[in-house]
């Protein structure tokens, strides 16, 4: 009988600590994508549904946005379009382009939206991703000057764009799956799931709790594979994304050479080895993190003012900032 009632307490123990989760992993965006949902009253069909309508309005994004593969869309038809001749773009790219082109200018030209021709030259989110840098010369002729997409200004139609030549080419690479996720989340919210967690490749929108307990989070150390650099307890609504170098790379002749690119030389930068950020949309935390990581220290202040938190390794190894909250702020 005792037996019994410790057998029957552990697993009540256990039920309560660990909800049951309903999860789905799906490659998205060049990479797997999970989605975790708190079950709680919901039936398990209503649950399923609504990450399937998350998982298709992520991949209905990829397909808007990407400027790989064969299917076509506006931005690849923008990239291949006549040098200064004006191109319409569906309200969404467009919306996307401005609050692109905005932190451009925030981030002092750390994120670029027009990186499209160096960045395909490099190669690293194509089919064969490379083992070699292109060369020098290469890099140089594919260099789009930083401010070559203009806005008609005619007013007739708000969103025709055009270029002022053939290198400048969008790749919405390091904010369209911030702005994924956040749509993700936006279709499961819309399901009525108020607990859940969208990852796709560690960068993360959370919602809600996890049960009783927050969620728990890990930032993975950019060299040493299985640490973590900081555990998190995170609940309520919170983005946080990472951009490492760790991520897309290769070594040649012992030196490292990854997808985050400086915008100002098309060599990948040399200011970190990761930078994370939580903000208030995952869209935003995706658009600093890359930002972040091609500024490096000096970026820092920036964030502090944007009151976003930040957890940045240097070109060194060294940690600065911190992603822990307040007890209450979360
Ligand atoms: P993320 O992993 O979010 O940091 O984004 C990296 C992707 O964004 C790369 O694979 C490129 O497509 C693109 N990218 C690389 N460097 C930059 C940059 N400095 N600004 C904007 N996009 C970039
Ligand atoms: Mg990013």
């Amino acid at each position: 009988m005792f037996k019994t009632l410790i057998i029957i307490s552990l697993f009540l123990l256990t039920a309560c600590s660990s909800p049951a989760d309903v999860q789905d992993t799906r490659f998205i965006m060049g990479t797997l994508v999970k989605f975790t949902v708190v079950k709680g009253d919901h039936d398990l069909d209503d649950v399923e549904a609504a990450i399937s309508a998350a998982a298709n309005e992520m991949q209905r994004i990829e397909d808007m946005f990407t400027i790989y593969g064969n299917h076509p869309n506006a931005v690849k038809s923008f990239n291949a379009s006549m040098p200064n001749t004006p191109i319409a773009l569906p309200d969404e790219v467009n919306q996307l382009l401005e609050r692109s082109l905005s932190i451009q200018q925030q981030s002092n030209g750390a994120f670029s939206p027009v990186l499209g021709a160096v960045n395909l030259l490099w190669g690293f989110s194509g089919e064969n991703p490379p083992s070699a840098p292109p060369s020098a010369d290469a890099i140089r002729a594919a260099m789009p000057a930083a401010h070559c997409i203009k806005k008609q200004p005619d007013g007739s139609d708000l969103h025709k764009w055009s270029r002022t030549h053939a290198n400048c080419q969008l790749d919405f690479g390091a904010i369209a799956k911030g702005y994924a996720i956040d749509q993700g989340i936006k279709i499961l919210k819309a399901h009525g799931i108020q607990h859940a967690i969208i990852n796709a490749g560690g960068d993360i929108r959370l919602i809600g709790k996890h049960g009783e307990r927050a969620w728990h989070i890990g930032i993975r150390h950019p060299r040493k594979q299985g640490d973590v650099v900081e555990a998190l307890n995170l609940q309520g609504d919170v983005s946080i994304v990472t951009s490492g170098d760790y991520e897309r790379f290769f070594i040649y002749k012992g030196k490292r050479y990854h997808h985050l690119i400086n915008p100002e030389t098309g060599w990948p930068a040399t200011s970190a080895q990761s930078a994370t950020i939580i903000a208030s949309s995952a869209t935003l935390a995706d658009v600093w993190s890359t930002a972040l990581f091609v500024q490096g220290q000096q970026g820092i202040k920036l964030q502090n003012h944007l009151q976003q938190k930040v957890l940045l390794i240097d070109y060194n190894g060294k940690i600065y900032g911190s992603l822990k909250s307040n007890p209450d702020s979360h």
